[in-house]
Parts: C-alpha cells; sequence; structure tokens
C-alpha cells in the first residue's frame, strides 16, 4: 500500500511539533522517521494511523483519502512505545487477537494456530504461547507487540520504537529478522526511531526530523555521506565539522579546495557547487580519516587525546584552532602530543548546503 503524507501540521497550543510535513512512501517500502527526542516522530505516526488528528493536511492510501478515516477501517499493524497487551490474556491470544477480531474474513483454528506459531517463531517466543502476558520481562512483551502486529500479515506496519526494551545484541537480531519479515510480506512500514543505526541499517529511506520538519529525505548511504546540513550531520555519526572559505569556483558534484582559517586547504567534494571565496561548512567523518606519522600531504596537527575503544581507537587532533576526531584500527598506539598528518579522499570532505 502507498502512503502519501501531504502538507501535515499538528500544534499543541502554540507548540508546532508537526510543521508542514510531506511524505511519499511506496508500497513495500521501509521509511525510518529519525530524529532527536520530541522532533514530532510519534505525533506524525500516530496521524498517520488516525489516532491524531491533523490541524491541516491530507492523508492518502493508494492514492484515496483517508485523512478522515478511523483506525477500525484500516488494515494496520502496529506497535506503540507504551505496547500495551492484554493482561488477562496468554501470548497466543494477545497474538491471535487481530485474527479473532478482523472484519474483512475468518481464520478457521488450524489457520490460526500457524499464524500465530509464526509470529511467535519470527520474534524469538517459540514456546511461550500459554504464558499469562504479564509473565513476560519487559523485552518479551515486546516482542509479542510486534507479533501481534505482523500475525494478520498487515498492508501497513506502523512502528514506534519497537526495540527499544532489548538489549543490545537481541535488538540487533530482531532488526535483520524484523527486515527479512518486511520484505518478505512486501508490507509497507513506517519505523519511528532516535537510533541512528537503526535507521540506516533496516531502511530503504531514512526521514531526518528535527523540530516537527523533515530536514532531509534519502536512502541512508545519502544520508550519511551527503548530510544536508549540520544537524543531520551531527545527529548521523559524530562528524567532525569544518569551516572555510571555496578556494575557486566548484560546479555542483565537483571536486574544490577549501582554505580553513589555519591555511591549509583541504580537497573536498561540493554536491551544490560554489562560487570563489564562499563561506563553507564541511562534515568530515571520523571514520573516513587515516591518522598517520607527519607529512606534506593531508593536514598536520597534534593529537591531544586518544582513547582504546578496543576495535578502534579515538584520536583527538588539534589543526589550528579546530579539534578533529578520528577513528583508527584497534591497534594504533600514536600518543599523546605526536605530530600528525591526516588524510582522507576528498569525496569523504562534503561541503554541506
Ligand atoms: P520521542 O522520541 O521522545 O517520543 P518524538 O519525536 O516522537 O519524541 P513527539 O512525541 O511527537 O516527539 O512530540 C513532539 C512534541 O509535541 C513534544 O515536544 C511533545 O511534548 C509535544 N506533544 C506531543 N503530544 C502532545 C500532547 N498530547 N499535548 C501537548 N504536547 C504534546
Amino acid at each position: 500500500m502507498s502512503i502519501s503524507v501531504k502538507n501535515i501540521s499538528r500544534s499543541f497550543g502554540d507548540f508546532k511539533a508537526v510543521n508542514d510535513v510531506s511524505i511519499d512512501v511506496e508500497s513495500g517500502e521501509l521509511i525510518a522517521l529519525l530524529g532527536p527526542s520530541g522532533s514530532g516522530k510519534t505525533t506524525l505516526l500516530r496521524i498517520i494511523a488516525g489516532l491524531e488528528t491533523a490541524d491541516s493536511g491530507q492523508i492518502c492510501f493508494h492514492g484515496e483519502d483517508a485523512t478522515d478515516s478511523s483506525v477500525g477501517e484500516r488494515r494496520i499493524g502496529f506497535v506503540f512505545q507504551h505496547y500495551a497487551l492484554f493482561r488477562h490474556m496468554t501470548v497466543f491470544e494477545n497474538i491471535a487477537f487481530p485474527l479473532r477480531v478482523a472484519k474483512d474474513r475468518r481464520y478457521g483454528r488450524e489457520e490460526v494456530s500457524s499464524l500465530v506459531g509464526q509470529a511467535l517463531a519470527t520474534v524469538g517466543l517459540s514456546g511461550y504461547g500459554d504464558r499469562p502476558a504479564t509473565r513476560l520481562s519487559g523485552g518479551q512483551q515486546q516482542r509479542v507487540a510486534l507479533a501481534r502486529a505482523i500475525v494478520h500479515r498487515p498492508k501497513l506496519l506502523l512502528l514506534d520504537e519497537p526495540l527499544s526494551n532489548l538489549d543490545a545484541a537481541l535488538r540487533e537480531d530482531m532488526r535483520t529478522e524484523l527486515r527479512r519479515l518486511q520484505q518478505q510480506i512486501g508490507v509497507t512500514t513506517i519505523y519511528v526511531t532516535h537510533d541512528q543505526s537503526e535507521a540506516l541499517a533496516m531502511s530503504d529511506r531514512i526521514a531526518v526530523m528535527d523540530k516537527g520538519r523533515i530536514v532531509q529525505m534519502g536512502d541512508p548511504r545519502d544520508i550519511y555521506f551527503r548530510p544536508a546540513n549540520a544537524f543531520v550531520a551531527n545527529f548521523i555519526g559524530a562528524a567532525n565539522l569544518l569551516h572555510g572559505k571555496s578556494e575557486d569556483a566548484v560546479a555542483a558534484g565537483g571536486i574544490g579546495s577549501v582554505r580553513l582559517p589555519n591555511g591549509s586547504l583541504v580537497a573536498c567534494l561540493f554536491p551544490s557547487g560554489a562560487a570563489k571565496g564562499t563561506d563553507t561548512t564541511v562534515s568530515l567523518r571520523p571514520e573516513s580519516i587515516v591518522v598517520g606519522a607527519e607529512t606534506n600531504a593531508g593536514l598536520n596537527g597534534t593529537i591531544v587525546s586518544s582513547s582504546f575503544l578496543g576495535s578502534s581507537v579515538r584520536y583527538e587532533v588539534r589543526i589550528g584552532d579546530d579539534v578533529i576526531r578520528a577513528m583508527a584500527a584497534g591497534e594504533s598506539t600514536l600518543s599523546v602530543g605526536s605530530p600528525v598528518s591526516l588524510t582522507f579522499p576528498p569525496t569523504a570532505a562534503v561541503v554541506l548546503g
């Protein structure tokens, strides 16, 4: 099912929680709404679900206006942050619930049993069907909520931080499992998260939200390697932001040079091009930088801190007035005070804006 969100706004008092948001989601796509706490992700998801009304704008499902239709009329699976399970029911009955109340068809007893069994297996809870829902850990309850959301093979799946209560290892397994299932049944999915790695790993496209607006929409690599602005660059991984002036005119998509205040020249990618002498901000990912012995190539500076993280070492390198973070392999043993050169491909230094 395709979804078209057009110019949706929603205020609470004077506060614009969702501000003129438009998104088109293709049938079978998984879109992440990614942003910090309070950026309007949940409010937008609730409006799409029909649980909250918009002040203005329109929602279309498959080209048909659904702005005023209620949830019951839509074949939607949800997991919301407060995933209320039916406390008086077993795990099996919780998951079977959407099948029992389905209006579009009747499910026979064996079919219910088989679909619930598959859903339980997907979330790794086979054998838990007879447990009372209350006798589960938070993470297990969250997985039951997910099984309940997918059991009836919905056309649209709306997920609000569905893995937030799981420990790191289980969360990664469930990401993969959920994505596999989503692709297998081809369900259009909107997935709210504030976890950038989750969004990068799972999505076809990511909509980055800030203060009620979508500030960038694109596929994960675009968002990561071509952030549109400083907010996105910082929110998706801790980018270094360097300020300088373009040395020459550069065409859109071209490689040009930016002169930093300390006089060094950095070769950068200019996605939108620039005139000579334009003030520019360059986003440079710590993991794209190679920290090596001082040479004439690259940016020269001095290591001011070094943290061993096991598989990597995180260095901070002072270059003029800037401190640049760089990640090196765990074997790297450069010490604080060492003069070093930072090198990186020009495509890793992206001019914002
Ligand atoms: P989180 O990740 O913390 O859930 P979010 O991006 O999902 O954040 P929302 O829950 O959509 O953000 O909230 C956006 C803003 O709207 C917040 O500042 C919140 O306080 C406000 N808000 C949400 N619902 C209401 C409400 N019913 N009444 C008043 N303010 C609300």
